[in-house]
């Protein structure tokens, strides 16, 4: 790596019409302190708002400026792996548009990346202000997606520096659903990470409902993970363990010349193993249909416009 090589900082954005300028004049601030040259990719997540018209506005001020609008809304992850396949930089930060990933940090990235690292993780020192069910269920999902992945990922995120070999290795992926956090770390790569403290969000709000998080969840761990269809089988041998329990308490009243009464149980049994087969089904469906989208192999996301490049 060479000592004042480009950078590259990826923002997708969804509807951040008021943080564009003020995040843009924040990193390049810094960044011009640092004397680090840089590159800033604005990919604009199929926002409602003006947050393309303000990119291309900039982008006629600024050369250093890059953006890139959807034709709709494809997502976050959708938006970090365009704005990777856009850059030029030697190396690229990720980073959120409303500054919840301090900037201060990144001149200490940019120096970690040049004594040699490949990867430099910002990790969670603190979450922020969050409800309490929000952190329980983060912290279940993160504790799932930790073991198929077999890395601890409790305290990972997307503001992440990654060496061009890294992103390289990332665009090779053909995968239609990527789950960007989990991937960067699955590919190895000299890594250190340096500890942040998730900034308050002080214009907008918050893209994600419950609903849309819970769906988020789903999807990166059956993407990353076979371990639900191993639920499956577990269900199967806990029926035929309750089946056989069932049996020798029947063959013992049947002995011992009590009547057996049946009628109840046999309801109960139906309904039982009916829920069960129909979750199984649920689950091995939701694979099937993982596999659909993947043989479809449609684009991860379609650029409609582009400006300052
Ligand atoms: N984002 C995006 N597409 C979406 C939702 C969010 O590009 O469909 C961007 C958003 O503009 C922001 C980043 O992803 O730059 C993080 O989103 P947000 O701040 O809403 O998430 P949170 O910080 O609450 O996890
Ligand atoms: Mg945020």
């Amino acid at each position: 790596m060479t000592k004042n090589a480009k950078l590259s900082i990826i923002i997708p954005s969804y509807n951040e019409q008021d943080n564009i300028p003020r995040t843009f004049h924040t990193i390049k601030e810094i960044l011009d302190n640092a004397c680090i040259p840089f590159e800033l990719i604005f990919v604009d997540d199929g926002s409602t708002d003006l947050t393309y018209p303000r990119i291309c506005q900039l982008s006629t001020e600024y050369p250093e400026i890059k953006g890139l609008s959807f034709s709709r809304n494809f997502g976050k992850e959708a938006a970090i792996f365009a704005g990777l396949e856009a850059a030029s930089g030697a190396s690229c930060i990720v980073m959120d548009c409303d500054l919840q990933h301090p900037a201060p940090l990144l001149p200490d990235m940019y120096r970690l990346w040049a004594e040699g690292y490949e990867i430099v993780e910002g990790i969670k020192s603190s979450r922020g202000r969050e409800n309490p069910l929000h952190t329980m269920c983060a912290n279940c999902f993160y504790r799932l997606i930790s073991r198929a992945v077999g890395i601890d990922m409790s305290k990972a995120s997307d503001f992440k520096l990654m060496d061009r070999k890294v992103v390289d290795a990332l665009l090779l992926m053909p995968e239609r659903a990527p789950f960007f956090r989990a991937l960067s770390s699955w590919v190895g790569f000299k890594t250190t990470t340096i500890p942040f403290d998730v900034q308050e969000r002080s214009i907008g709000s918050s893209k994600w409902s419950v609903w849309s998080l819970t769906k988020y969840a789903i999807q990166n761990i059956t993407s990353f993970s076979g371990i639900p269809m191993q639920f499956v089988t577990l269900m199967g041998w806990g029926m035929l363990i309750a089946s056989l329990a069932l049996g020798i308490q029947s063959l013992y009243k049947y002995f011992s010349g009590m009547a057996l009464e049946g009628f109840t149980t046999v309801i109960l049994l139906q309904l039982i193993i009916g829920s069960v087969l129909m979750i199984s089904l649920g689950i091995i469906g939701h694979y099937i249909s993982k596999i659909y989208d993947e043989i479809k192999a449609r684009p991860r996301y379609i650029i409609s416009k582009r400006c300052g490049c």
